[in-house]
């Protein structure tokens, strides 16, 4: 089982021709709202590609909960671990301009409130073969959930993202690394994501570095090894990063060797690219099994 602690977001997003300056009003083009958070999209990549799956956070008691609830549940991701909070479920307001280019605004809200590691967290570690977290949970939680984990032997998978400089004591307690290059750059203030990924191995453990359509390289150890990506054609790269972390995290808790599991996750999120949106662009297990047949 793998157990997710981490945010659960309803994505605002409206599309403009010219994001508004300061004090402006613009006219939108459209307004969707999309289930994300990147502890919800890692848990459901996981699920689907097979993994059971506990996810361990808080949303609102609004409308946004209740959706991204039934979509984890949907899945058989267990929620029950998935608390109901007084403050609304987190938010990501997302402008996409003409360009292509965002601008973003993140109301943590109910995320907010996960500030201790619970006994009812704490059960859930106990029985998994891995934790996943990324950053998007206050630092100090994140940090006590990988330290309490990794004391009892369970594979602590960690997405530093979105990118602050992190306590050793965190560090020391993740068993597998997997930051994007941007992520890695400013881990380590190294451009080059070789030699910034066998920096951070240095402090131990593995290290994936993901390099968009270049795939990603491995350093564990003294060895490193270059994942290739799968060429398609990509549409929406959104979510590819958490497709790929959970994909990866759920073939490590089932057994597979790296190199199998490597590309399970590489497979996925070549899938993912190639459909729209986040957690609607996420591959089945039987999906995946097809295209690297
Ligand atoms: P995002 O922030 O969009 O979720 P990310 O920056 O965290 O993504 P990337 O490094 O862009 O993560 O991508 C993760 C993995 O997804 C890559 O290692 C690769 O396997 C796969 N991938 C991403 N983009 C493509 C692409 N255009 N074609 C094929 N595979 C891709």
């Amino acid at each position: 089982m793998i157990a997710v602690l981490g945010s659960a977001n309803m994505d605002l997003v409206v599309t403009v021709d010219r994001a508004p300056g300061r004090g402006e009003t613009v006219t939108g083009r459209t307004y969707d709202t999309v289930p994300g958070g990147k502890g919800a999209n890692q848990a459901l990549a996981a699920a689907r590609a097979g993994a059971d799956v506990a996810f361990l956070g808080a949303v609102g008691d609004d409308d946004f909960g209740l959706r991204i609830t039934a979509l984890l549940s949907a899945d058989g991701v267990d929620v029950s671990g998935l608390v109901v909070s007084d403050r609304p479920t987190g938010t990501a307001h997302i402008t996409v301009d003409g360009d292509g280019d965002n601008s973003i605004v993140v109301v943590p809200g109910a995320n907010g409130t996960v500030t201790e590691l619970t006994d009812a967290h704490r059960a859930v570690i106990d029985a998994a073969d891995a934790v996943l977290l990324q950053l998007e949970l206050p630092l100090a939680l994140v940090t006590e959930a990988a330290r309490y984990a990794h004391e009892r032997g369970v594979r602590v998978v960690l997405t530093p993202a979105p990118a602050v400089p992190l306590p050793e004591e965190l560090l020391a307690a993740v068993d597998v690394l997997v930051p994007n290059e941007h992520e890695a750059a400013l881990l380590t203030g190294d451009g080059d994501p070789v030699t910034a990924a066998r920096s951070l191995a240095a402090r131990g453990g593995d290290v994936v570095v993901t390099l968009g359509a270049r795939g990603a390289v491995r350093v564990s150890g003294e060895s490193t090894t270059q994942v290739a990506a799968f060429a398609v054609a990509a549409v929406d790269t959104t979510a590819a990063g958490d497709t790929f972390a959970g994909v990866l995290a759920a073939g490590l808790a089932s057994g597979l060797e790296w190199p199998a599991a490597l590309r399970r996750a590489s497979a996925a999120a070549a899938l993912s690219v190639q459909r729209p949106g986040a957690s609607s662009s996420m591959p089945s297990r039987a999906e995946i099994d097809a295209f690297l047949s």
